[in-house]
């Protein structure tokens, strides 16, 4: 396929982070955007997550490869203080993190702690706010940047819970960002996946249900993959896109559609 050229992003510089193995939604866009000739920085959570970003890494060859726990500011700077003094700029981000305490997002979200809703809070929305700061001004002629929500945001998707009001900030963040950086020509775009099989989500209560459903009721009646959701983004990081921001793009075999 053309568009999938591996010169479609020759010369490009992209970080992706979120990867914590071979089934992640970051693998997934990780891949793709390799595919298509773009030069990676990828991060790992911490050390015991390592062993496993370890193969990733010896397969895509990312030139940039760092420990980026979001919850430490010196991590986070010192990825873009890497990038600064190895590519002295940047093209794409992408955001594909979230957490929340199992407590907390297994439970009605009346109930949830202060503590958890905030942590959820920083890891899953602030976090990408605040490397859209460091990432912007080393955008010197423009980039994309990407967050990954999911439909619980806008509808009732059953034990969501917690998630549901984080991802609605998110999508609102990027529609904000989308307004402030848009004159220094960046775009932020939001992803939303349908469900995928990942560590992230066997933290949701009954996610094989929904996996199931989303299947079986789809207009498509299939589920989009990593690498769907990769060829996505690569696609939205070229000029091909150039006109698209501050949206929610959908990756879900149509499934939002049924509410
Ligand atoms: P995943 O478990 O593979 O990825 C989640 C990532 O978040 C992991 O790499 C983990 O290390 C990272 N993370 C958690 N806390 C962090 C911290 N403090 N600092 C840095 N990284 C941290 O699962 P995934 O499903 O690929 O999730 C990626 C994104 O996609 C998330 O935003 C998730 O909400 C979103 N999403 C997932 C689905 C799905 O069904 N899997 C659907 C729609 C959206």
């Amino acid at each position: 396929m053309a568009l999938m050229d591996k010169d479609l992003l020759k010369g490009k510089k992209a970080l992706v982070v979120g990867i914590a193995n071979e089934h992640s939604i970051a693998y997934g866009c990780a891949k793709m955007l390799k595919k298509a000739g773009a030069d990676l920085a990828i991060t790992y959570l911490n050390d015991k997550a390592k062993p496993f970003v370890d193969k990733i890494a010896d397969e895509l060859e990312p030139s940039i490869y760092l420990k980026c726990d979001v919850t430490s500011e010196q991590n986070v700077v010192n990825v873009f203080k890497e990038i600064e003094n190895k590519w002295q700029g940047i093209d794409i981000l992408v955001h594909s993190i979230a957490f929340a305490p199992k407590k907390d997002l297994q439970g009605p979200l009346v109930r949830c702690s202060k503590e958890g809703f905030l942590m959820a809070m920083d890891i899953s929305c602030h976090s990408f706010i605040h490397m859209a700061n460091l990432a912007s001004p080393l955008m010197k002629k423009g980039g994309t940047l990407f967050a990954m929500s999911f439909h619980g945001s806008q509808k009732i998707v059953e034990h969501y819970n917690l998630m549901g009001p984080v991802k609605a900030a998110l999508e609102s963040a990027v529609r904000y960002m989308a307004f402030e950086l848009g004159s220094q020509n960046i775009r932020v775009i939001t992803i939303s996946p349908g469900p995928v099989k990942t560590r992230a989500a066997s933290g949701l209560e009954e996610f094989d249900k929904l996996i199931q459903r989303a299947q079986e009721s789809s207009p498509l009646k299939s589920l989009a993959d990593i690498f769907d959701i990769g060829a996505m983004v690569t696609y939205l990081s070229t000029d091909y896109a150039k006109n698209i921001t501050g949206d929610t793009i959908y990756i879900d075999a149509g499934f939002h559609l049924l509410g």
